[in-house]
């Protein structure tokens, strides 16, 4: 029977930076994929290292000390993480936008982030492909972009080569406790003796969470992305709209049209190659990874209202994939209440890419200190920071759309 110090379920960007920076710790860990690497939300996402779109607070300083260790990552990892540090932008359009934007900047800004307020003509400067019909833009320097599954693979590759020993293709079936304390993990592969087990499964974390007897509050909430063909540079950095930073945090002010039911708001960046990733939405329906037309065609349009030339440039696909949304939008991490051992890391939304670096450091000093280093107050990230009467809601929209949980 295989054994090992930790086992990390789940070979997104989350599992493969915990399995990494636990193995590089020297500790013995054994990653298990279901599938692949990258091919769950780690691999149907955008690109976007942003520190912007992150809420005034813990939100925000956790991204700002996570995305201060990518340049690190990008020259101690064999793979080009392809990370860069071109700035963000967030897009304004109304009086309205122009006035919440401003109290969400000066937040922002007492957190520690550089931001700025640019009115159009500064704004068009940065990014002449606006709309001449724009009211202003955000802009931060300290934006950055990455590529998410080079990154995933990446730590991946990392991991290994520290000695992880990873199980593709073999999926978690139980949890064995004993005493309270997790004793082993059952697999399509025989069972793995352990003390720790790290949940890094993304929108499945529930399922394995069920395994242990454990409820953890994480549903899908789906974004679709349009892919155009290659064209020369067109976006510099990261771009969103005010309403995308309304439909993530507080949909409920979007009012109630199919765009706002859709969650429409602009993310836009540029690949490498020249592809340009528009999105998206933000929609709660259950597991489903299809892309609608419905949901393409208002992306298209809200993404041209701000962006006129992207009328003009061919789509050549488009995908969706599922974020892993709690109901106060912090991901869940660290020991499990009831159950020593059961180490929660799920529950990134859309911040995962962003967030890896500092979950994959947080979750490991756990495991080898018993505590992070990093000044992070843990308990507004603990899973039992969500009481069972207060979540009857949340469990309930899940239901609606027929989640597999
Ligand atoms: C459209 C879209 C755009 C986004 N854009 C950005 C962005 O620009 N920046 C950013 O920071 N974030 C972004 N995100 C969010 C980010 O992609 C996610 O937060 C992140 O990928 C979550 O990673 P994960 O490792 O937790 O989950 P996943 O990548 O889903 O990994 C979980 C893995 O667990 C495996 N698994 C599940 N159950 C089992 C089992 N029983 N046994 C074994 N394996 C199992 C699955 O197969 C899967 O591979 C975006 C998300 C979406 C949908």
């Amino acid at each position: 029977m295989k054994s090992s110090d930790a086992v990390v379920i789940g070979g997104g960007v989350i599992g493969c930076s915990v399995a990494y920076h636990l193995a590089k710790r020297g500790i013995d860990v054994i990653l298990i994929e279901k599938d692949d690497i990258a091919s769950g939300t780690s691999g149907a996402c955008d690109k976007a290292a942003l520190l912007q779109s992150k809420n005034p607070g813990l939100h925000l300083e956790m991204a700002l000390e996570s995305v201060k260790l990518f340049p690190e990552l990008q020259r101690e990892l064999d793979t080009d993480i392809e990370f860069k540090n071109n700035g963000g932008m967030i897009v304004i359009k109304t009086d309205e936008q122009w006035q919440v934007m401003q109290g969400f900047v000066e937040r922002q800004r007492k957190t520690g982030l550089k931001v700025e307020l640019l009115g159009r003509e500064q704004a068009l400067e940065r990014q002449p492909a606006f709309a001449r019909d724009i009211l202003g833009a955000t802009y931060s320097p300290m934006d950055g972009e990455v590529n998410p599954i080079n990154l995933t693979l990446g730590f991946f590759r990392g991991a290994k080569k520290y000695g992880a020993r990873p199980l593709l293709s073999t999926e978690v079936k139980g949890i064995k406790a004993e005493k309270g304390k997790v004793s082993a993990v059952l697999t399509t592969d025989g069972e793995i003796l352990t003390r720790f087990v790290v949940n890094a499964c993304g929108v499945y974390a529930p399922i394995v969470g069920r395994m242990a007897g454990i409820d953890i509050p994480i549903i899908p909430r789906r974004g679709q992305i349009i892919v155009t063909e290659p064209v020369p540079p067109l976006i510099r950095g990261d771009v969103n709209c005010a309403r995308y930073i309304t439909a993530k945090f507080k949909p409920e002010l979007l009012g109630n049209d199919d765009n706002a039911r859709l969650g429409i708001g602009l993310s836009l960046g540029q690949t490498e190659n020249g592809n340009l990733l528009i999105g998206g939405t933000r929609e709660f329906a259950g597991y489903d990874t299809r892309t609608t037309h419905r949901a393409l065609r208002a992306i298209l349009k809200h993404a041209a209202s701000l962006v006129p030339v992207l009328k003009d440039i061919s789509i050549i696909r488009s995908f969706a994939g599922l974020r892993p949304y709690t109901p106060d939008g912090l991901p869940i991490l660290g020991e499990a209440e009831n159950l020593k051992g059961f180490i929660m890391a799920a529950g990134h939304e859309g911040d995962g890419i962003a967030l890896s670096a500092i979950t994959g450091r947080i979750i490991s000093e756990i495991i080898a200190c018993g505590r992070t280093s990093l000044n992070i107050d843990m308990e507004k990230l603990s899973l039992s920071r969500f009481r069972k009467e207060d979540l009857n809601g949340f469990w309930e929209s899940n239901n609606r759309h027929g989640n597999a949980v």
